[in-house]
């Protein structure tokens, strides 16, 4: 079997097996072989590495992660691509495909098994339907990560690394950089897909911090204000704070806080990094 990563081979397989791309799915397999050699290089992909794919679609990225890695697990959703990955990828013995939604693989068990428990990488041309809950779901499961390499639309790598000042500023910023450093590695222009999608893509590796960068004493009051005040972004955080159903905190004990902090009492928590909301957090609680 050819390596997939060009436009001719792909269309081959898919004519060959009568594969219809599936919209509801988010199928846009690569083409671009510098693409998928960048995307295993910024992963850092050794013969040591136990790599998770998510949608390996007919086996392109796959084909590139078996040749680099000790072994991949690679999860797909679509039943009708089974068969095609047990074609393209038969010459490879180091890897598994599970046939499953990957929001319902408990990967921490997958590690335990195939990893003895040690960190792996995920890599993966993402399907962006799914792309937060795939990607909080990984950090927020505890799952021993090293680091996170994967395409997303070009709008939410941006998102990821953003700061306050920013419109694309908001609660997944926060969250992928509570749990990683995120680095956009590479920039990939729509033609570089079958079929081509109409938005821009971006591969970004999040690599996983050992401890998160800033102490916060109630990570899940801290979530709540995060949201609470990105539900809303125009109101002031005490309004914001205030008004939120899950949590409880009157006017009076957040504009005293703010106090504390030397923010003005109208300061809208949009304009907060990490490290305030953290802070704002362990004194809210105290
Ligand atoms: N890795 C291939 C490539 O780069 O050419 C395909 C990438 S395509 C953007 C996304 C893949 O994810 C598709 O094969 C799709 O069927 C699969 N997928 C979509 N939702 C999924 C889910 N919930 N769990 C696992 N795979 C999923």
């Amino acid at each position: 079997m050819a390596y997939l990563g060009n436009a001719q081979n792909t269309i081959e397989v898919l004519k060959k097996y009568g594969f219809t791309f599936q919209k509801k799915f988010g199928q846009n397999f690569l083409i671009d072989e510098h693409v998928l050699d960048r995307i295993v290089e910024e992963a850092g992909v050794t013969k040591d590495s136990l790599v998770l794919e998510i949608g390996p679609g007919i086996g392109t990225l796959t084909q590139y992660l078996c040749e680099a890695a000790r072994e991949v697990v690679a999860v797909e959703i679509d039943k009708h691509l089974i068969p095609i990955l047990e074609d393209t990828l038969s010459e490879y013995d180091n890897v598994t495909v599970i046939n499953e939604d990957i929001l319902k693989v408990d990967i921490a068990a997958l590690a335990r098994e195939k990893n003895a428990g040690k960190p792996i990488k995920v890599v993966a041309n993402l399907p962006y339907y799914i792309t937060t809950p795939i990607i909080m779901g990984l950090f927020e499961s505890g799952v021993p990560l090293e680091s996170i390499t994967v395409m997303v639309q070009k709008e939410v790598a941006d998102r990821m690394q953003e700061g306050p000042g920013s419109k694309d500023y908001g609660a997944l910023s926060l969250a992928v950089q509570y749990y990683s450093k995120p680095e956009i590695v590479a920039r990939v222009p729509m033609n570089c897909f079958m079929p081509r999608p109409n938005v821009d893509s971006a591969v970004i590796r999040l690599k996983k911090y050992e401890k998160p960068p800033v102490q916060v004493n109630d990570e899940k009051t801290m979530w709540r204000i995060i949201r609470a005040v990105f539900n809303q972004r125009r109101k002031t955080m005490v309004n914001s704070v205030s008004g939120a159903a899950d949590l409880s905190f009157s006017k009076e004990k957040i504009a005293a806080v703010l106090d504390e902090m030397g923010e003005i009492p109208t300061v809208r928590g949009e304009s907060f990094d990490l490290a305030k909301f953290a802070e704002f957090t362990n004194r809210i609680t105290r």
